[in-house]
């Protein structure tokens, strides 16, 4: 990747997105559309289709016919696992212009972009492709009078609804096993993300999957959205974004069909340091870049960080000689640590975060709009140095480049603050003390426990919250359990 061939690509102008139903490219059957914007600039990209509800029923129906007749369900795993590895080669093989695609819209810096989006979703795609022919099913140790059969069967359609920080990534996680066990899906990306996930969908189409296998429908939340969250034909929803959407589809759930309803609603993650961590310099560094990269628009971010008060004053220091250190600026050049936050609405909600800090005495380090010449939604990374657990900050999830400090001086303290949260989706805990860390490990509620480091876990091992971060897992081989039915038989021999 050179900084040229990212300047050639971001040039490239942008034809009108369609969305991808029953194989074919079509527009909004009312012909609306939406305006896309890039944080980069504030300027319109280009527009995708604005579906309506009639739109989001037809691609469900297009899935669940898909689904019936048994096109993509009845092939043989190892046929499934044919297509969708071509399909990881054809997203490898134009990485690059899809992570550019993605930064023009979303904002995210290139080298992350990369890396994360397309050729994460490649991966994603393989992993789960190479893993559903080696899934059997069981028999049971009953009475031999009996046998016992347990059928590991494709729950049929999914909903997958997804947003815009890591669009293919995350849409990855749920379309790779969900579509690697048979099923069919409709996907409807975020307002402010779509590009890339329409594009997944056409390489899709050109790897050999079956028209209706994987649809994917542009327009807004509480339209298409809330058309599968509704829909009788869906069986499963598999959902990543905000607790206040999660409510929402837990509630169309309960009036539809008791479809089962997958969440994974961020957090508010604590990122605990104590005075014995090995390195300390490596500590502040770390959680700088837990916060700070992707401008904080991170589900798993350090968003706490909680530090033994006898290095209260020094850690923050370091923490803010890291963070003036990240260069936030363009996405798409290839200098950039930490790029656009995704959408003006986003960079007004963080700034009020910072400005209610301040307002209440807290001491706050940076955390000021920035480069606002080029049009883009660009901010100083924040740190408020001296956070109280009664704090709006400390509380709610900014999803952006917001961090609170807080001191603590016992390690029941560190539990006890690490712990005064609704959410539970990930932490870290820094300490040499082995006896310690794996304490800290037991007692913290969070579905992901660092040591000694923040982030970077692969794909083989889950991602799931507890509490309100939600429910279910992505990523790893568990997360077939969402897209598999199991199935008894039971046979008197
Ligand atoms: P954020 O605040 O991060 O945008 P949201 O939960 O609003 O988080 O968005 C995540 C995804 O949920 C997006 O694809 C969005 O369009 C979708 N969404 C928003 N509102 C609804 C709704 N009422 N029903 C279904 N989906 C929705």
């Amino acid at each position: 990747m050179t900084q040229s061939q990212i300047d050639s690509l971001r040039a490239q102008r942008l034809e009108p997105a369609l969305h991808v139903v029953d194989g074919r490219r079509v527009p909004a059957s009312d012909g609306g559309t939406m305006p896309v914007v890039s944080p980069i600039d504030g300027r319109q990209l280009t527009t995708c289709a604005r579906s309506t509800r009639a739109d989001a029923d037809a691609a469900i129906a297009a899935a669940r016919r898909a689904f019936d007749d048994g096109r993509w369900s009845g092939l043989a795993p190892a046929a499934r696992r044919k297509v969708l590895l071509k399909w990881a080669d054809l997203i490898e093989a134009r990485a690059l212009e899809i992570a550019v695609l993605g930064v023009r819209e979303n904002g995210t810096e290139i080298g992350m972009a990369l890396k994360a989006e397309p050729l994460s979703a490649a991966a994603t795609l393989r992993y789960y492709a190479e893993a559903i022919d080696k899934l059997s099913g069981e028999i049971a140790p009953t009475d031999p009078a009996f046998l016992g059969l347990v059928h590991r069967e494709p729950v049929g359609v999914v909903g997958a609804i997804v947003p815009w920080n890591f669009p293919l990534m995350i849409g990855a996680w749920k379309i790779a096993p969900a579509l690697a066990a048979g099923c069919t899906m409709v996907l409807k990306p975020a307002e402010t993300a779509c590009l890339t996930l329409l594009r997944l969908a056409e390489l899709g189409l050109e790897a050999g999957l079956p028209p209706g296998v994987f649809n994917v429908v542009t327009g807004e939340g509480t339209v298409v959205g809330a058309a599968i969250a509704e829909s009788m034909q869906v069986d499963v929803l598999a959902f990543t974004g905000s607790g206040a959407t999660g409510r929402r589809l837990v509630e169309a759930a309960a009036r539809s069909n008791l479809k089962r309803v997958y969440l994974e609603l961020g957090g508010k993650s604590p990122n605990i340091v104590f005075a014995d961590a090995p390195d300390l310099d490596e500590a502040a560094k770390v959680a700088a870049h837990a916060i700070f990269r992707n401008s904080g628009q991170v589900c798993i971010a350090g968003s706490r960080i909680l530090v033994e008060r006898s290095i209260h004053k020094g850690f923050v220091e370091k923490l803010a000689a890291h963070a003036a250190a990240i260069k936030v600026g363009d996405p798409l050049d290839l200098a950039t640590q930490a790029g656009a936050v995704n959408s003006e609405r986003q960079l007004h909600r963080n700034l009020a975060f910072v400005a209610e800090a301040r307002a209440a005495g807290r001491q706050v380090i940076g955390g000021a709009r920035i480069l606002q010449e080029t049009g883009g939604y660009y901010m100083s990374p924040a740190i408020v140095a001296d956070a109280e657990p009664g704090d709006r900050v400390f509380r709610e999830e900014v999803f952006g480049p917001v961090v609170t400090v807080t001191p603590f001086d016992t390690e029941a303290e560190a539990v006890a603050l690490a712990n005064a949260t609704d959410y539970g989706l990930a932490a870290a805990v820094w300490t040499a003390n082995l006896s310690r860390a794996h304490r800290m490990v037991r007692a913290i509620r969070a579905g992901l426990v660092h040591v000694n480091t923040y982030g970077g876990s692969d794909l083989t091992v889950p991602l799931g919250g507890v509490g309100q971060s939600g429910n279910g897992h992505d990523k790893s081989l568990h997360a077939f359990d969402k897209f598999l039915n199991l199935k008894t038989a039971w046979v008197k021999l």
